[in-house]
């Protein structure tokens, strides 16, 4: 599932563009994920810019390495 911290995002809506499925709404300010539909994918995870989404898969949290950009 993806986890947003909510009180980070600046509602640019990149993520919303990437998601292949369309699952990602941007209401004002509010961002609503339809998690049960996720491909896990991860393209929102990397396409926000500043680090708001990650995803726990198996376990395990994953988050988009800024410094080296790209790396889990
Ligand atoms: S992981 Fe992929 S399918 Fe799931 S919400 Fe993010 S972009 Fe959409
Ligand atoms: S890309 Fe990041 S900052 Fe932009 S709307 Fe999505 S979660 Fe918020």
């Amino acid at each position: 599932m993806i986890h947003i911290k909510e009180e980070l995002c600046v509602y640019c809506g990149a993520c919303v563009a990437v998601c292949p499925v369309n699952i990602i709404d941007l209401i004002d300010t509010h961002l609503k994920i339809d998690q049960p539909k996720c491909i896990d994918c991860m393209k929102c995870v990397k396409g926000c810019p500043i680090g708001v989404l990650s995803m726990e898969r198996n376990g395990r949290i994953y988050e988009f390495d800024y410094p080296n950009r790209g790396l889990f």
